[in-house]
């Protein structure tokens, strides 16, 4: 069937309330984004639903990318029809007969937001049933479970056929809920940390921390490439680069080894916090799963924490970690997070960290360190650049998602 638009519904932002027109253009604009490079495409936000007119564009194509856009409930590639009672018979009929083989069963389903309309709901089924059951031979009617469902909703902007739901993304649309920072490592965590905040509506900015010469431009390219896959779910990321090698070396030379980790996580804070001022934005996010190593049980959450009181998002705080990677191999980060590249923490990470470390003596070691201007020399070296889907390296060729720019 030559579908003429794609229908989506919203769900949880329909619940918005007066701001409920704020997410909405929201969405409009991440849609149009993530679609771009589809001239022919017009694409209108309503209340209740937004309507992708195709204006001959392939629709398969447009359902994939409409997948992995946060705020959509689900979508249907719709037939759209003037009001008009002949034309509803004919393609509901076509598109049963689009789908059956011997032994399927259908149904009608039939929404009327709009009550001028002649028919109710009831009536519509009614009439769009009989007349497949006049049209094709053999075929059943089935309530429950049918193998074909016709949708049918009546709106002001026109009659709406489709025979087919997509599930969508979920959450909120990317961006509706302000910026934060993400805490990138090339591990496996963080990135899941990353999609499941931008779930939630929140812009991330992607903060890694690398130690030339300890860490190899392998390294920094696997959390750049993670990125990218992230940027699957946005169009494109802000990734910055930290250097981090002169503050590594120094609490190396300056604090006890069983405060070493602490402290550098003080270090990685406060700079991230920097950053987030700097950028605009309103919370820090990490991949911290609670007692999954020693730096992060309570008390070494409690004794890092101490430097910042920005918002700190742990979307995996309480999954284990077989569920962290269900999430990391169904948003395609798992098998980069497992190529094995040195980490700037795990390089310097002491044989045995604290895993009760005492808040006041690591303020006490950790004033040894010329904090600020270590912090400065930092934050005039940072390497910003943006992050689009499907970029690719040496380590990740043949992207899945490389069609899409
Ligand atoms: P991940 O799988 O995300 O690397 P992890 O279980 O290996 O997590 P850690 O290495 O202890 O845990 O790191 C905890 C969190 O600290 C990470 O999830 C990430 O948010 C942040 N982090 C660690 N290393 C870096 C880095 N090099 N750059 C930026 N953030 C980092
Ligand atoms: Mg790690």
């Amino acid at each position: 069937m030559q579908y003429n638009e794609i229908m989506v519904r919203y769900g949880e932002l329909s619940t918005k309330g007066k701001n409920k027109k704020k997410f909405i253009n929201k969405l409009v604009q991440n849609v149009r984004f993530a679609l771009y490079d589809f001239n022919q495409l017009n694409v209108t936000g309503e209340r209740d639903r937004m309507h992708l007119e195709l204006n001959g564009a392939d629709s398969d194509l447009v359902l994939e990318r409409l997948k992995s856009i946060f705020g959509i409930q689900n979508f249907s590639p719709v037939m759209r029809l003037e009001r008009d009672i002949e034309k509803m018979k004919i393609v509901a009929v076509d598109m049963v007969q689009e789908l059956y083989s011997e032994g399927k069963s259908f149904k009608i389903t039939t929404r009327r937001a709009d009550h001028e309309f002649s028919l109710d709901t009831d009536e519509i089924n009614h009439l769009l049933g009989s007349e497949v059951l006049k049209n094709i031979d053999g075929i059943k009617v089935k309530m429950k479970n049918p193998d074909i469902n016709i949708r049918v909703e009546i709106r002001n902007e026109g009659i709406f056929l489709s025979s087919q739901t997509i599930l969508g993304a979920g959450g909120l649309p990317v961006g509706s809920s302000g910026k934060g920072m993400l805490m990138l490592s090339g591990g496996i965590d963080s990135p899941v940390a990353g999609y499941l905040t931008m779930k939630r509506g929140v812009e991330i900015e992607a903060v890694h921390f690398y130690s030339p010469p300890y860490t190899s431009s392998k390294s920094l390219q696997k959390a750049k490439d993670l990125t990218s896959k992230l940027a699957a779910f946005v169009g494109n990321i802000v990734f910055i680069e930290v250097p981090f090698t002169e503050i590594q070396e120094e609490i190396k030379r300056c604090v006890p080894e069983g405060y070493s980790m602490t402290v550098t996580r003080r270090m990685m804070l406060r700079i991230t916090e920097r950053i987030r001022e700097k950028q605009n934005g309103l919370a820090i996010v990490n991949g911290e799963s609670l007692g999954q190593v020693a730096s992060q049980t309570l008390h070494s959450m409690l004794a890092i924490n101490d430097v910042t009181s920005t918002p700190i998002i742990r979307p995996v705080v309480s999954m284990d970690k077989n569920e962290i990677i269900d999430l990391a191999q169904r948003i395609d980060t798992f098998e980069l997070s497992i190529q094995p590249f040195e980490d700037c923490c795990t390089i310097f990470a002491p044989a045995t960290p604290k895993t009760r470390p005492d808040l006041e003596k690591a303020r006490r070691y950790e004033a040894r360190l010329n904090i600020e201007e270590l912090i400065q020399r930092v934050m005039d070296n940072l390497v910003f650049s943006e992050i689009k889907v499907g970029e690719t390296s040496e380590i990740q060729q043949a992207d899945k998602y490389s069609s899409l720019l």
